[in-house]
């Protein structure tokens, strides 16, 4: 619009501003030539067509197309034109009829491709006017020229606005191209097809948006991935112990011996993987809990006696299993947490070093303090772990060894509890294997001082 808005202007002003230039030097130059001629007619005293004609014949006017002299009522005395010459008769044009009353006349228009100019003076004798000259002009040289100025104008905004449509549909297309392809990835991710991203190129904003776009939909389908899996994971874990709890069951309404041993076994069988059962949801519970984001701002805790409680309750289950659980502490270790947190962490990695550790074996839990951190380190010397098995045994469901896990009553979630209610706290943990074999679990916080709080 506004390309074409300046075409229009580009079109009109300069040739408004020429012809009206034209106008005004045709009006300095006919006036002129009228005013010779009114001169040379300046000594008579009465206009007659003899007079008249002795003294035009003189006056040398070339380029005029006619010459009109009248008297003074008007009537035709002299008229160079020869068709229908019109001497005798009344030539009242305007600027006769205006020059008769006393005054210079002029008027031009430019029409068909030719100027037309028309000047009128009167003639006067002892200050009565006795008579007027009109000239009249047709020219057709500067109109041409007004014309090709007007053509070439012309065909200079064709070309501009050609290429200034070109240009933008070119742009436009571009951006347009640019526009669709990342409304096609926005509906296809929409949809579901994680994996689909925006092929844009260039540097940009609508590229840039695109590799935003890109870079978000990376984060969902890591996201959806991760959310399929586990769902799949859980109810895996789920399926196994109700499988054996239907299956239990089934063999005791077959079984019609009245042995009672057998359905007996089989009733505590039963409990055993109910047990298993409300484990896994606990600590799925636990850990959805954990997902929510809704995190209770922790208090000042000391970990000494939260150790001390927890090892009172595991030197048990290590008893049991004839592990030697050994515990060394010291004092003023203290996090902004909640105590249930730093219970379940020493309470998971301590089970699982007991769990993955033969009789006869070690444990030994040591809490200290380092450069601002209280450090947990839980070592044994059990089986350890796999190095390719390290990165990934924080994840939710992962176990190096299904079948050793699941007789150990593990639910594959204990470290990744662990390791998301630590990072909640700004904390890290981190597995490692002891040289001379067997695990090394090493929990860092933040140390905060201020027991006041807690
Ligand atoms: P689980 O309930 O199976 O113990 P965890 O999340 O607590 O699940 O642990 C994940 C896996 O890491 C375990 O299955 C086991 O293979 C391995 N693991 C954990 N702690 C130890 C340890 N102290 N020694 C050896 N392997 C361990």
């Amino acid at each position: 619009m506004v390309i074409v808005g300046v075409l229009l202007l580009l079109n009109s002003y300069p040739l408004l501003v020429s012809e009206d230039l034209v106008f005004r030097s045709k009006a300095t130059t006919l006036q002129a030539s009228v005013s010779v001629m009114v001169n040379s007619l300046s000594g008579l005293d009465r206009l007659t067509e003899e007079n008249v004609t002795a003294a035009m014949s003189v006056v040398e006017e070339t380029g005029l197309s006619r010459i009109l002299v009248t008297d003074g009522a008007g009537r035709v005395l002299y008229d160079t034109r020869e068709t229908g010459a019109n001497v005798g008769d009344y030539a009242l044009y305007t600027e006769i009829v205006q020059a008769l009353m006393g005054a210079d006349a002029f008027s031009c228009t430019y029409k068909g491709a030719a100027f037309r100019s028309r000047a009128s003076s009167p003639v006067l004798y002892q200050n009565q006017i006795i008579g007027a000259v009109y000239a009249y002009e047709y020219d057709t040289e500067q109109a041409a020229l007004l014309a090709d100025l007007q053509s070439n104008l012309l065909r200079l905004s064709g070309v501009v606005l050609v290429v200034v449509l070109m240009l933008s549909l070119i742009l436009s297309k571009a951006l347009t191209r640019k526009i669709g392809l990342l409304l096609t990835a926005i509906r296809q991710v929409r949809e579901g097809a994680y994996s689909h991203r925006a092929e844009i190129r260039g540097r940009d904003e609508i590229a840039q948006i695109g590799h935003e776009f890109n870079s978000l939909a990376d984060r969902l389908q890591i996201t959806e991935n991760t959310r399929r899996r586990f769902v799949s994971d859980a109810s895996h874990e789920l399926k196994t112990p109700l499988a054996a709890i239907r299956l239990l069951s089934d063999s005791i309404l077959q079984t019609d011996s009245i042995d009672l041993e057998t359905p007996r076994e089989f009733v505590s069988d039963i409990g055993r993987e109910a047990e298993r059962l409300s484990r896994i949801t606990e600590d799925l519970l636990r850990l959805t809990r954990l997902d929510s984001g809704i995190l209770e701002p922790g208090t000042a805790v000391d970990v000494l006696p939260v150790l001390e409680q927890a090892m009172r309750m595991m030197s048990l289950v290590a008893q049991e299993k004839g592990v030697d659980l050994t515990y060394s502490a010291a004092e003023g270790c203290t996090v902004l947490a909640a105590k249930d947190e730093i219970h379940q962490v020493i309470y998971n990695l301590t089970d699982n070093a007991i769990k993955y550790t033969a009789a006869g074996g070690a444990v030994q839990v040591t809490l200290s303090r380092e450069a601002g951190q209280v450090v947990l380190s839980v070592a044994d010397n059990g089986v350890g772990i796999p190095e390719a098995d390290l990165p990934r045994i924080f994840e939710r469901f992962y176990r190096v060894d299904k079948a050793r896990s699941r007789e150990a009553g593990g639910t594959g979630l204990g470290l990744s509890i662990v390791s998301d209610t630590v990072k909640r706290r700004g904390g890290s943990v981190e597995a490692a294997n002891r040289p001379g074999g067997g695990a090394l679990f090493t929990v860092r916080w933040p140390q905060t001082e201020g027991e006041e709080a807690g």
